[in-house]
C-alpha cells in the first residue's frame, strides 16, 4: 500500500532529509585518507542526536551504524570499521534520519585523493543518472520512466551495469515503504506518479557486470567482478511539472570545494530540476 502524503507531511519528510544531509556535510569535511570510518559514523550518530534525532539505520533489522560506508566494490550496505580510509578509494556514504515521526534518505560517493579518470566518469554519469530520474518523476508519469531514464543513461549510453537486486523505496513515516523504484526498466509501465509520494531515487552502477553478492556479514553488497561501484541518492517529492527534491547535495559539495582530499563529482550535462 502506497501512503501518499499531504503537504505538511511532505515538510516533515524535508526536515528530516535536511538535517540527514547535515550528517553527510560533516561527512564531506572531515572524510580523506587516513581517516576511520567508524570515527566519521560515530560523528554523524552525534550530530543528529544532537538534533533531536535519531539514527534512522541504527537498529533497523539490527544494522550496527548510523552510515552504510560502502568502499571501492562495495556497492551499499557497507558497515563502518576501523579502516582508514586510502589514497584513491570511493567511498559511498549512506546515512538515513528519523525526526519527529518522519525519515529522510540521502546518500553521496566521495572520491578520495588520486582517483583514476575512469572511476571519476562512473561517479560524473551515475550522479547525472539521479538527476535524471528526478527529472522523470513528475505526476502523470510512471514509475518505469523514472527507472527507464536510469538504465538507459547508464546502461545503454554508458555501458555501465545497473544493479537489479537493490532498489529505491517510498519513504515517510517508515524508512522502506511501497512503491519500489528500480533503477532499470521500461517507459510508461508501473506505479502511476500522483502528487503526494514521496520516494527516495539512488542509482547504484557498477563500472563492469551488474552482478552483486553479499558478504557473509549478512549485509555488504559487493560487485561480483569486484571492480567498483557508485551510489548516489535524493528523497524526492512528486509534484506537477518538476519533482521537488527533498535533501540536498549542495552543502555537501561546498564542503568538498573546501576538502583537498576529496575530488570533485560533476553533472555530465545540465539537468533542470
Ligand atoms: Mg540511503
Ligand atoms: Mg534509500
Amino acid at each position: 500500500m502506497i501512503f501518499y502524503k499531504t503537504a505538511e507531511e511532505i515538510e516533515m519528510i524535508r526536515e528530516a532529509c535536511l538535517l540527514n544531509c547535515k550528517a553527510l556535510e560533516h561527512v564531506a569535511s572531515v572524510i580523506g585518507p587516513g581517516v576511520n570510518a567508524s570515527k566519521i559514523d560515530r560523528e554523524a550518530e552525534e550530530l543528529l542526536r544532537d538534533h533531536g534525532a535519531v539514527p534512522g539505520f541504527k537498529g533497523y533489522r539490527d544494522f550496527p551504524a548510523t552510515l552504510c560506508v560502502s568502499l571501492n566494490e562495495q556497492v551499499v550496505h557497507g558497515i563502518p570499521t576501523n579502516y582508514e580510509f586510502k589514497d584513491g578509494d570511493i567511498v559511498s556514504v549512506d546515512c538515513g534520519t528519523l525526526l519527529n515521526g518522519f525519515y529522510g534518505d540521502a546518500a553521496y560517493t566521495f572520491a578520495l585523493g588520486n582517483v583514476s579518470e575512469d572511476v571519476m566518469e562512473l561517479l560524473n554519469v551515475t550522479k547525472t543518472s539521479l538527476y535524471k530520474g528526478i527529472q522523470a518523476a513528475v505526476s502523470g508519469a510512471r514509475m518505469g520512466d523514472i527507472s527507464f531514464a536510469i538504465q538507459k543513461y547508464c546502461e545503454r549510453d554508458h555501458k555501465y551495469g545497473v544493479v537489479r537486486e537493490l532498489v529505491g523505496h517510498g519513504i515517510g513515516r517508515n524508512l522502506h515503504e511501497a512503491p519500489e523504484v528500480p533503477n532499470y526498466g521500461k517507459r510508461g509501465k508501473g506505479v502511476k506518479l500522483q502528487e503526494g509520494l514521496v520516494i527516495a531515487i539512488e542509482p547504484m552502477i557498477n563500472l563492469g557486470r551488474k552482478e552483486v553478492r553479499q558478504l557473509d556479514d549478512g549485509w555488504t553488497i559487493i560487485t561480483k567482478d569486484k571492480k567498483v561501484s557508485a551510489h548516489f541518492e535524493h528523497t524526492i517529492a512528486v509534484k506537477r511539472g518538476e519533482a521537488d527534491i527533498l535533501s540536498s547535495h549542495v552543502g555537501i559539495e561546498n564542503n568538498i570545494r573546501n576538502n583537498p582530499n576529496v575530488k570533485e563529482v560533476f553533472l555530465k550535462e545540465e539537468v533542470v530540476v
